[in-house]
């Protein structure tokens, strides 16, 4: 099966109840059994519920693992998989990645033993010297967020899999459409799916995929013993997404690929941070481990001045100023004081976090009235 009938029909079937085409809301929170243990496969919806087994199945086809599990966010998601993890071990992670996931390791998992380390993992060679016999995950994230800088998956991989380390992807800002990191040699796929999956700015939710079956075990066993599991509206809103995924993220892709080229040449702009670009470091690798360079672009201004950011951010008419990305509707965001506000800022600049960092998440609208609304905005500084 492609991928644009995967994202219809896998795991998915009209209702063998009812005949429904579309997969009912099962909202409920138990199940009648016939005698004591005797029931159709579900006791209790935290443990299971159709609505969620049947995204669950639809996400392992479209990462082409075997397992996916879901969780109530993006966040509780990751947490699933630091819980593979036992004190004392070491996980290595991209130095640019999501505010929010370095928060995470940092002020909770490392107050229970873990050891997390940040490096730059744009060199495969770095991520080979950083490891130490402690390691026992790596945690990449590519595109990085907001930085737009990419990681070889699979040369990243293959170091790991020497040393018997897991590797664990974030494909948020890719999304399974452009890039399935377990084909590459991963072994578990980690989603905020309030993202690209739903891609409608309407629901949070997180999930994860692994090709490994006593991964998935321990996995569903957290799941149910955690119990952050989202609610089956929020399943059949993630699924109700996923049908147009393909559609979405291809035109946000020509959408930014035209902005990112448009802000090259704006005389106030500076540097433009877009994998699309052929002197971007490692466009290459995008270009083999993608099928195109993402919907996100981030730029800074010419002159180091926040106030004229301020001002770009606060003056545009179709990118709205908020937070997340990879909804129909495109965003304009400031990392540094926004999603990156929970990393340091000397930890930032290291990374080329300036404060007048702009981010944009392009959606789907028409180009040129996304370009005039750029174009008008920066004219006003
Ligand atoms: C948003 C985001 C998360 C966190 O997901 P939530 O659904 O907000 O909990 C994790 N990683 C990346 C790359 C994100 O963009």
């Amino acid at each position: 099966m492609k991928f644009g009938t995967k994202v219809i029909h896998a795991g998915l079937g009209p209702d063998p109840q009812t005949g429904a085409v579309m997969t009912p809301i099962y909202q409920t929170s138990t199940y009648a059994q016939e005698s004591p243990g005797k029931h159709k496969g579900y006791e209790y919806a935290r443990t299971q519920n159709p609505t969620r087994s049947a995204l669950e199945k639809n996400l392992a086809a479209l990462e082409n693992g075997t397992h996916a599990i879901c969780y109530s966010s993006g966040l509780s998601a990751m947490d699933a998989v630091m819980r593979l993890l036992e004190p004392g071990d070491e996980i290595l992670s991209t130095n640019d990645l999501y505010g929010g996931s370095y928060r995470q390791m940092v002020r909770v998992h490392q107050v229970y033993g873990l050891k997390p380390r940040f490096i730059d993992m744009q060199k495969p060679e770095a991520v080979a010297n950083a490891i130490t016999d402690k390691t026992k995950m790596l945690w990449l994230e590519t595109p990085t967020n907001p930085m737009l800088n990419i990681l070889d998956i699979k040369a990243i991989c293959d170091i790991a899999k020497e040393k018997n380390i897991l590797v664990a992807v974030d494909n948020t800002f890719a999304s399974p459409y452009l890039q399935t990191p377990l084909d590459l040699g991963a072994q578990i796929v980690v989603h905020s799916a309030t993202k690209y999956l739903g891609g409608h700015s309407d629901v949070i939710h997180g999930a994860v995929i692994t090709n490994q079956p006593e991964l998935a075990e321990q996995l569903y066993f957290l799941q149910n013993a955690v119990g952050a599991v989202p609610g089956p509206q929020d399943c059949f809103l993630i699924l109700r997404g996923i049908k147009t995924l393909h559609l979405r993220v291809e035109r946000s892709c020509q959408n930014a690929a035209s902005i990112a080229d448009f802000l090259k040449n704006h005389p106030k702009v500076g540097k433009v941070y877009y994998p699309g670009f052929e002197e971007h470091p490692n466009h290459e690798v995008a270009k083999r481990q993608m099928r195109h360079f993402g919907g996100m672009v981030s730029f800074d201004l010419m002159k180091d001045e926040i106030d004229k950011a301020y001002t770009i951010m606060s003056n545009t008419h179709y990118f709205t100023l908020a937070e997340s990305l990879g909804g129909v509707e495109s965003l304009i965001g400031h990392p540094a004081s926004m999603t990156h506000a929970s990393i340091p800022r000397e930890e930032r600049l290291k990374t080329g976090l300036t404060d007048t960092l702009i981010r944009l998440s392009v959606g789907v609208e028409d180009q040129e009235d996304l370009i005039q609304d750029l174009d008008r905005a920066l004219a006003s500084v």
